[in-house]
């Protein structure tokens, strides 16, 4: 065993805190679970360090009011259906239209059907988030909406799993479309017939004044620069969030706790973020990066974010076109005992993105890259619970985790600097 892997194993409070967080409930933001989680996990910060801060960010705060899909005909079916966050709403009868089957609803799809989308009620498949080839969500309903579409059906591909939840994206008072998860049962209803009608109603209310919140631990070096361990505490209200971001937040309150104790005046300090509205198109860390003064941010060298860092046993880090962040990986993983793969192309599927952007080099771990049978599967769905969460795979990425953290700690400034280097990751 490594020492990493034995200060992992030695970590008592791990799965307890991974089992309270759950306990929140599935902590969609604007519920007030992601704030009553955030306050048990600024407690549990307070222990590790005294400079704990809560910072206000606003967001495009929305709330589904109804939501319903009825299959037409001679004897109509009613269909589960789930609004996507922000999603546009119907007229208070419904909106009534043919569906247009488009398989995955990929680039190439949508041009074949060509005009024959404009005013149709689209239905496409949801695809595995963490594989090389996979097309997220709303790249489709942004393709829908170019298209002219009326509506947009997004079905969960898994036979008996129920609908997902997600974002559209859409901003506050933008052009958008009525858009719904439906479950996998509910696509084939609509497949079984040509040119199927459907009356979907969607009310959805704007909150004005949203406010979303950071939860910032500040552990000082002996020099400004930080290294940056995130994770976001907000997920759906489908299942309890367990893989979506329990996983991440109780990693990153062990690492915590871990790597205090390795802070002194020859290296950087370390900072813990936790972020909610990441569910809504990653708004709350893009707003705590933008709010933040130049300096300060130009202080963050290396952003390690923790979403989804169990459900498989095998581990990945989304480098985000940092070409230098495969090096730390592979000498963490080293020196971790734990093997863990990279992947170059930039993926805005977390809130390393927006480290990413503002030049910060930024990388993603994930569990289950490329593995669509692994437990990973149930994220965003209601079998996205603690159950499904192994032991061994939490403290595998604790021990990765604190392994490139330290790597980084022992790094000069100049050393973090040259993370960038060769980096054509899309810029603010
Ligand atoms: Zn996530």
């Amino acid at each position: 065993m490594t020492s990493w892997q034995q200060a992992a194993a030695d970590d008592a409070a791990l799965m307890n805190d991974f089992q309270t967080i759950c306990r929140f409930g599935g902590r969609l933001s604007g519920t007030g679970q992601d704030e009553a989680a955030m306050e048990w996990a600024l407690t549990r910060l307070r222990e590790v360090g005294p400079d704990v801060r809560r910072v206000a960010v606003p967001y495009d705060g929305w709330r589904c009011l109804s939501g319903s899909l009825t299959l037409l005909g001679d004897t109509p079916v009613n269909l589960e259906c789930v609004p996507l966050l922000r999603s546009a709403s119907t007229d208070a009868l419904g909106l009534e239209g043919t569906v247009l089957d488009l398989g995955a609803g990929r680039q190439e799809d949508f041009e074949r059907a060509g005009d024959a989308v404009r005013g149709k009620i689209v239905l496409v498949r949801h695809e595995y988030p963490f594989s090389k080839g996979h097309v997220h969500r709303r790249r489709k309903y942004d393709m829908a909406v170019a298209h002219g579409a009326a509506a947009f059906l997004i079905a969960n591909p898994l036979p008996g799993a129920g609908p997902l939840s997600g974002s559209s994206g859409r901003p506050r008072d933008g052009a958008g479309i009525p858009a719904a998860y439906i479950d996998h049962e509910g696509a084939l209803a609509l497949c079984a017939q040509p040119r199927a009608r459907v009356r979907l109603l969607i009310q959805g209310e704007e909150l004005r004044d949203s406010m979303a919140c950071a939860g910032i631990l500040d552990l000082p070096g002996g020099r400004d620069s930080r290294i940056v361990i995130s994770a976001h505490m907000d997920g759906h209200d489908l299942g309890s969030s367990a893989l979506d971001n329990a996983t991440g937040v109780a990693v990153a309150l062990a690492a915590a706790r871990i790597l205090a104790g390795q802070l002194g005046p020859g290296t950087p300090g370390l900072r813990i973020c936790f972020f909610t509205a990441e569910e809504w198109a990653l708004a709350g860390s893009a707003r705590y990066l933008a709010d933040m003064a130049a300096t300060e941010r130009h202080a963050l060298k290396l952003n390690i974010n923790l979403d989804t860092v169990a459900g498989d046993d095998t581990l990945c880090a989304l480098i985000s076109d940092y070409p230098a962040l495969a090096g730390v990986v592979e000498s963490a993983a080293t020196r971790a005992g734990v093997p863990v793969s990279h992947w170059l192309p930039f993926m805005p599927n977390s809130d390393h993105a927006n480290f990413a952007r503002h030049g910060i080099p930024a990388l993603r771990l994930v569990a289950g890259f490329d593995k669509p049978q692994s437990c990973v599967r149930h994220i965003l769905s209601r079998g996205d619970v603690p159950d499904i969460i192994l032991e061994g795979e939490m403290r595998n990425a604790l021990a990765v985790t604190c392994a490139m953290a330290s790597l980084a700690l022992g790094m000069t400034d100049q050393e973090l600097d040259a993370l960038k280097s060769g980096s054509t990751c899309p810029r603010i």
